[in-house]
């Protein structure tokens, strides 16, 4: 039987934070990947690396990004986002019901432990592509969001294995956890399924960061209900639910959003599960800047209620709930350069029409003489003498409309008019284990369970109904570090 100091379940951006924050103490740690080294890294592999830090202005950027140039911070506005913000954020788009505790905890660790990412060897940079607006030549940043990964996802998860690596960590790939050892004095280890051999590994404590339930249909139609197995999943297809089923075998608490998820706009002839060649470049976020159809051509939603950050992340669950479980996102040529580059790739379904007529005419699937009419409708009830601004929320609104925009509302009125089908895809499940501020996991008679800590997707409570986006991996590297250090003492 092998015996390590600090057993790791998964290999995203939660697991090898808490890897490197246990290997700091000198311990003998192992990080177990179900996926073939091709295919690991997790949802982390896929995101866009962008992490929510607070920062009360450049100097503390500069922690994370110390190789901003004077160039560049001269040609930008970075602005602030506080601690207060960032708390402000989490209580108003969860409806105040993120645990208070370890909220405080993600808030108040987010810049020093992208900060002690940094020293391990991570780079980050501004994130000027996606962020920010270029006004006059100068860039305003305006959702909070500035920090992300050099090389995005797949920049990230490549150097943390290297870093890991480079500090003595052990990782094994095609190495699922199937079991955890348990007893009356706690974790004692994991059984594993590596390279199709089942074997038993020892460890003084196991910290569980194998993501969240969103890959199985089973799981999402048993808890986030009918027709989400018919969402596609954005990321890694390896997020079945594992740790959270080992644990709660093992007699952990469940907690949170159990019926709740982070889901998004995606492209309607999107693969089932994540293409790592495509990466987030299926999402399709900007919605604001035009408008939502149904196949009964109605808009459903208020496409410019608050900035994207915070409605992309609870949209994808109202297009699913659309007929037939998509919907069009309809532009005119005035806002096409502010289209984000995804809208770019070749893997779009997308009509192109030089009149409202014409475009109509070739959403599929659609009752267009419908879609027609509200699109009229739509127009003439936009309030064009309110000026159009995507830096702050405009008030642009329309009026008297079964459904009003209360942003950025600009008529549909210059050719050529565009429209993009999407569907929806599913991020990461919000429902999960119970754990206290040191990360430990909670049994469900309130004590700590002990040898067992865990991060990331796979813990409840802290998203509830939406997300500000950028949080998922902060969330992973703050309780990965605080995991790992207590595994290690453990
Ligand atoms: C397309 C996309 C874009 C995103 N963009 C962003 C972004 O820019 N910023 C942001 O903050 N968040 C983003 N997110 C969300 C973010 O990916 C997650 O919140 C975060 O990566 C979760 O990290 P994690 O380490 O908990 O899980 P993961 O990175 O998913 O890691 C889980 C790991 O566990 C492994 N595993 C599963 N079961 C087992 C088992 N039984 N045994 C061993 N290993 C197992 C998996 O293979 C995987 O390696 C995005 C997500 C997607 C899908």
């Amino acid at each position: 039987m092998e015996q390590w100091d600090v057993i790791v379940v998964g290999a995203g951006n939660a697991a090898f934070c808490a890897a490197l924050s246990a290997a700091e103490f000198g311990k003998k740690v192992l990080v177990l990947e179900r996926a073939p080294e091709d295919e690991s890294g997790g949802n982390s592999r896929f995101t866009a690396g962008l992490m929510r830090v607070a920062y009360s202005g450049v100097e503390d950027l500069k922690k994370a990004i110390p190789d901003l140039s004077p160039e560049e911070i001269a040609r930008t506005d970075f602005g602030t986002y506080t601690e207060d913000q960032f708390l402000d954020d989490m209580g108003r788009v969860t409806e105040y019901r993120c645990d208070p505790d370890l909220t405080e905890i993600l808030v108040k660790n987010s810049l020093s432990t992208v900060e002690w990412m940094r020293k391990k060897g991570v780079r980050f940079t501004a994130a000027w592509g996606r962020q920010a607006f270029n006004i006059g030549g100068r860039f305003k940043f305006w959702g909070g969001l500035t920090v992300e990964a050099v090389g995005g996802g797949p920049g990230l998860v490549e150097s943390l294995i290297a870093i890991a690596k480079k500090n003595g960590v052990e990782v094994w790939f095609n190495a699922r956890a199937t079991e955890l050892m348990h007893g009356d004095s706690g974790v004692t280890g994991v059984r594993v399924k590596k390279d199709g051999k089942t074997r038993d590994v020892n460890a003084k404590a196991v910290v569980l960061a194998a993501g969240g339930f969103q890959s199985d249909p089973e799981w999402r139609t048993r808890y986030l209900g009918p027709g989400w197995e018919l969402a596609k999943v954005r990321g890694t297809r390896f997020n079945t639910g594992d740790g959270i089923r080992m644990a709660l075998a093992a007699g952990a608490a469940p907690t949170g959003n159990w019926s709740g998820c982070h889901a998004v706009a995606w492209e309607r002839n999107a693969p089932e599960f994540g293409d790592l060649a495509v990466g987030d470049q299926f999402q399709k976020h900007s919605y604001p800047w035009g408008i939502y159809i149904n196949a009964e051509g109605r808009r459903f939603v208020d496409e410019g209620a608050d900035f994207r950050n915070y409605t992309y992340a609870k949209y994808g669950r109202v297009v699913l709930s659309q007929p037939g479980q998509f919907a069009w996102q309809i532009f005119d040529a005035k806002v096409k350069a502010q289209l984000r580059d995804e809208y770019k790739i070749k893997q779009v379904t997308k009509r192109v029409g030089n009149t409202l007529e014409e475009l109509v005419a070739k959403l599929e699937d659609t009752d267009q003489a419908a879609a027609l009419e509200e699109i009229r409708a739509y127009n003439a009830a936009v309030q064009t003498e309110i000026p159009f601004n995507p830096n702050v929320k405009d008030g642009r609104c329309t009026k008297n409309l079964r459904i009003n925009k209360s942003n950025w509302a600009n008529t549909l009125d210059t050719p050529p008019f565009e429209a993009y089908a999407v569907t929806c895809g599913i991020t990461f499940s919000f429902g999960g284990l119970k754990i206290n501020t040191d990360a430990q996991v909670l049994s469900s008679d309130g004590a700590p369970i002990p040898g067992l800590y865990a991060a990331g997707e796979l813990v409840g409570g802290i998203f509830w109904f939406n997300y500000p986006g950028g949080t998922g991996l902060t969330n992973g590297s703050v309780f990965g570090r605080i995991a790992g250090r207590n595994a290690a003492r453990a």
